[in-house]
């Protein structure tokens, strides 16, 4: 096949990489499935909810038909709990999805794209395939440096991608910090504040999102339900902006971009609160035992908001490789960031108190 095949930008990207399936490394390191411990792609330890299992067992007759398009049930559900209208949501295959989406809806080819270094690979991967220009912002203390990226905006920017917390570092823009933001971008200028782990933040740093969506016209805020909901596998997320920007988004997204098991998992889950809050105390401990670990082992890491942390293993740049490898050969599945451009550190999601002490054990054993 021709080299020339396919636009130039979209030969650019490099392929999004996953944290390794179980059954993968299982396979490659002749280990056991059940004996693996899975802490690579910030999904919940607990799994998915029983309250969503059992609605998708009463949804499953219905699969012979097509999903509703305007997910009419859960978006009625979203605007009671986050205070919009319903035709403010736009319903996502995953978050994921809502990122492309908004990438289609307001970037055309040759514009230009914000984003942080070190934020989540996906803004470049959605904006990529578009041609879209990038201005990669550096970070400031492996977090959003805010005075740079509003400094970075041009007359032909039209999106900017802010995570928070962010994904890989787990690092947090105060409330204070993203509105003093929100004032001065040019109303040009869509802002994407993606909010995939805002479930996981104390009650001092929550703030309501949604509040901000109605002063700035040009904001979509996005939520998935993949992290504390644990719905990672269903595919589920939703963005919430005013209708001018929705109506955009939904013009470009595929009619039945969410499934009917989705829909009906995601309106159960949304109203689990026991299952959120249990969540949400395991990672506080979680976080807990892996930092003590990570101080005890004389181990730098980023102070994180998420279900993650972001550990430094060594100081020359295969050391993420080497340990990852030394992990793997263990059956604990991390997750390298070399392609983030930070081959020194691993990102270790936060599981269960015991995965995390298998975790820590093997952690130990690689470095010695
Ligand atoms: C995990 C993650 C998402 C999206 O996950 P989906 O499963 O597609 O909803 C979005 N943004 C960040 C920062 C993430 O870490």
């Amino acid at each position: 096949m021709s080299k020339n095949i396919g636009p130039e930008y979209v030969r650019a990207i490099a392929p999004y990489q996953s944290g390794k399936p179980i059954a993968e490394v299982a396979r490659e390191f002749g280990l056991d499935e059940a004996s693996i411990v899975k802490l690579a792609s910030n999904e919940n330890p607990y799994g998915m909810p029983d309250s969503a299992k059992q609605a998708m067992i009463a949804a499953i007759d219905d699969l012979g038909r097509y999903p509703d398009a305007n997910g009419f049930e859960l978006k009625a559900v979203l605007s009671q709990r986050y205070d919009v209208p319903a035709d403010w949501i736009t319903l996502g295959n995953g978050s994921n999805d809502i990122l492309e989406i908004a990438a289609h809806a307001f970037v055309q080819h040759g514009q230009a794209v914000v984003y942080s270094q070190y934020s989540f690979a996906v803004y470049a991967l959605a904006t990529q395939g578009l041609g879209a220009r990038h201005l990669v912002v550096p970070a400031q203390a492996y977090g959003h440096d805010l005075d740079a990226m509003a400094a970075a905006i041009g007359d032909d920017t039209r999106l900017l991608f802010i995570a928070n917390p962010n994904n890989p570092t787990g690092t947090f823009l105060s409330a204070a910090q993203i509105e003093a933001f929100l004032q001065k971008v040019p109303q040009h200028v869509v802002v994407v504040l993606d909010e995939a782990y805002n479930e996981f933040l104390s009650a001092d740093d929550q703030y309501e999102s949604t509040a901000w969506v109605r002063q700035y016209p040009n904001l979509v805020v996005s939520r998935t339900l993949s992290k504390a909901y644990g719905l990672a596998g269903l595919r589920i997320g939703f963005a919430i902006a005013q209708p001018v920007l929705t109506d955009l988004m939904n013009r470009i997204r595929q009619p039945f971009n969410v499934n009917s098991m989705a829909q009906a998992a995601a309106i159960a889950a949304l109203d689990d609160k026991a299952f959120l809050e249990k969540s949400a105390r395991n990672n506080a401990a979680g976080y807990q035992q892996f930092t003590e670990a990570f101080t005890a082992l004389g181990l730098e890491y980023v102070p994180s908001h998420g279900n993650f942390v972001l550990v430094k293993v060594g100081d020359d740049d295969e050391a993420g490789a080497r340990v990852n490898l030394a992990l793997l050969k263990q059956g604990v599945i991390v997750r390298p960031v070399g392609s983030y451009g930070l081959p020194q550190w691993l990102r270790i999601s936060i599981g269960l108190q015991q995965e995390n002490a298998i975790f820590i054990a093997a952690l130990t054993k690689a470095l010695a």
